[in-house]
């Protein structure tokens, strides 16, 4: 039984009455007391979650400006509170930043937390990196102001560098470690592409290094490679890189150099350089240099190129005894096999061998960014010195008499690869253009209209798909052939057009179709006033006589946006496919180009732009 029922059956009724109201106050009060306990408990934790917080907190008032902070936020800044109180909290971000954080103020319309980064400056003038979380201070639906929670992203900052600068240098000696060094050569190769300077670079691998080595231990090695390195920090200009690429190997990555000559008296001081005794444990060491010197050349592809021609020098310098530099030479790319010995047999072993092999380069129409034709490269798959660039067989046929030999073999080749795919429907561009390289020799063969006509006819592939592309020193001369090779149903194009010095008459009479212009004209493009004006002349040359433009070496989106100003249309180049294996155009014909080669100038929204027409949908 309680209380009030006791009062109820036991007391009389005034006595009951009190006895239940001063219950009932008895009980109020103790409520009271209990809501302003645990109002008051509830403020001091709310004031211990402030004061004592670890993170910077600042409350702003709708205004942006401050009213109160935390120790922390003392501490961080270097001001006291009193100093702080009443004045922007966006006044204490570095100038770049505030905008941003004076937006992230503002932007409490949801009710929600949210973040930004930015740099506080520190009474001492030196700048916090910062994560500012801006929380507004809600009652009900109303706020009344933010917090401004601060969190130094200082150290986490610093050790993001550190990781990065680790993935990027080599443990031991500092120096740029080769991913670092693909950067930096890639950078350099665009940059001289544009202002027609040359980079040059030193392959270098240490002779006898082995010897110290074995006498002074690993640990003797390792102090030998970090003087290497101190000595090549030394030699080189600023803006040049040095880096280490394993082992004992090393390069050097000369920015600027006029020309062959001065890579190579560079070339010439390393050697020397390194010649001069080491101190390795107080003991004289002495070591030796084995230096590949590479130029940079305009048709270079990629940095991996310039660093295996280097290489190869390199290989060269020791094979000769060490202790030498030696420039690359294109006769390297043929694993030392110098022209017209052995080559000339090789290449006929390996034409017959069945060595020889067909890349396709896609022509890309700018308009509709689909492909509307290939052109057909031709390589050698050497049994052991790997996949061979046109560029080191190609004369060594043409001197050897047998480049209508290959030229055909390319042609009939090429037609089955390229009828099949019609066939299959793979290819759905109508006109499709298969474009066939032919020597300057094989043009003037006698035998070279029927040999067309009996390879299109053998491989049943219709004339109409058929370029063949001729160079410009044949055609002044040639109409007549040109002429008969056109009442096949052929198309002709001028290959490399406006590299010879031959008057531009034949035009008019030579019955071409298409002007394929050279990469040269194209590297500055955007840049070089003369290039857009000397392309800007062949468009509207090719115009007056009908004639369609394809312009080669496209390499980067801003030469796509001069180019498409300019009006050119037909483009090839690494910018959107490099040649490619047969299975691999198949490949992209079927699925189209990829989005990330679909260029689109201004990135303007996709909605306006041409839709770029998948390739080959069914
Ligand atoms: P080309 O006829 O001017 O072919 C274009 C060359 O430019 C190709 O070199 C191609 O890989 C390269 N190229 C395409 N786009 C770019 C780019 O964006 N940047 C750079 N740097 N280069 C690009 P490739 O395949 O090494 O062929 C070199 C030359 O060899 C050809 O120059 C052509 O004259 C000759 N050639 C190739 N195949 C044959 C063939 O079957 N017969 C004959 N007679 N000559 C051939
Ligand atoms: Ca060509
Ligand atoms: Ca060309």
């Amino acid at each position: 039984m309680d209380l009030g029922q006791w009062v109820a059956q036991n007391g009389t009724p005034v006595v009951a009455a009190v006895a239940l109201l001063g219950l009932v106050l008895l009980t109020s009060l103790v409520a009271t007391l209990r809501t302003k306990r645990s109002r008051r408990l509830a403020h001091e934790r709310h004031t211990s979650l402030f004061v004592n917080n670890t993170a910077a907190v600042a409350a702003v008032d709708p205004k942006g400006a401050i009213e109160r902070v935390n120790p922390a936020f003392t501490e961080m800044s270097g001001y006291d509170e009193a100093q702080l109180r009443g004045i922007a909290f966006a006044s204490l971000i570095a100038p770049d930043d505030r905008a941003r954080v004076v937006e992230s103020l503002k932007d409490d319309s949801e009710h929600r937390p949210h973040s930004v980064e930015s740099r506080l400056v520190h009474r001492d003038g030196l700048e916090v990196e910062l994560e500012i979380t801006s929380v507004p201070i809600a009652i009900g639906d109303r706020t009344f102001g933010t917090y401004q929670i601060a969190r130094d992203l200082t150290k986490q900052r610093e050790m993001e560098r550190e990781l990065e600068s680790r993935a990027l240098h080599d443990h031991l000696t500092g120096l740029a470690n080769r991913s670092l060094f693909s950067d930096r050569i890639r950078h350099a190769l665009q940059r001289v592409r544009r202002s027609g300077h040359r980079v040059a670079l030193l392959y270098m691998d240490l002779d006898r290094f082995k010897l110290v080595n074995d006498n002074a231990g690993h640990a003797g090695g390792d102090v030998l490679l970090c003087e290497v390195a101190a000595r090549l920090r030394n030699f080189v200009r600023e803006g040049d890189t040095v880096a280490r690429l394993g082992g004992d190997e090393f390069a050097i990555l000369l920015e600027d150099v006029a020309d062959q000559e001065e890579a190579d008296t560079a070339a010439e001081r390393l050697v020397d350089l390194i010649n001069e005794p080491f101190k390795v444990n107080g003991k004289a060491a002495y070591v030796g240099a084995s230096v590949g010197v590479a130029v940079s050349t305009p048709e270079l592809e990629s940095p991996e190129q310039l660093v295996r021609r280097a290489d190869k020098a390199m290989y060269e310098a020791k094979r000769r005894g060490g202790y030498r530099y030696v420039p690359y030479t294109s006769e390297m790319d043929t694993g030392g096999i110098r022209l017209g010995d052995h080559l000339e047999a090789e290449l006929r072993r390996g034409l017959a061998a069945g060595e020889l092999a067909v890349r396709y380069q896609p022509v890309v129409d700018l308009a509709g960014t689909q492909i509307v034709g290939v052109e057909a490269l031709v390589r050698w798959n050497h049994p052991v010195h790997g996949l061979l660039p046109p560029s080191s067989f190609i004369p060594v046929a043409e001197n050897a008499g047998i480049i209508v030999q290959l030229d055909r073999w390319v042609l009939e080749h090429s037609c089955r690869d390229i009828r099949r795919l019609l066939k299959q429907g793979v290819i759905q561009s109508r006109p499709f253009t298969l474009s066939v390289n032919l020597s300057s020799q094989h043009f003037e063969d006698d035998g070279l209209v029927d040999a067309v006509y009996d390879i299109l006819t053998a491989e049943q592939f219709a004339a109409e798909y058929l370029q063949l592309e001729i160079k410009e020193d044949v055609v002044a001369t040639g109409a007549e052939k040109i002429a008969r090779l056109k009442s096949l149903g052929v198309t002709v194009a001028i290959d490399d057009f406006g590299m010879g010095d031959e008057p531009l008459g034949y035009l008019r009479d030579a019955m071409i179709d298409v002007l394929k212009v050279d990469r040269t004209f194209v590297m500055a493009l955007g840049g070089d006033r003369i290039s857009t004006a000397v392309i800007r002349t062949i468009l509207s040359l090719a115009e007056m006589h009908g004639l369609q433009v394809v312009i080669e070496g496209i390499e980067d989106p801003v030469q796509i946006e001069a180019l498409r100003q300019l009006g050119g249309r037909l483009v090839q180049g690494f910018y959107f496919v490099a040649p490619v294996e047969i299975d691999e155009l198949e490949h992209l014909l079927t699925r189209g180009l990829a989005p990330a080669f679909i260029y689109q100038p201004g990135r303007r929204a996709p909605a306006q732009e041409a839709p770029p027409e998948a390739v080959g949908r069914g």
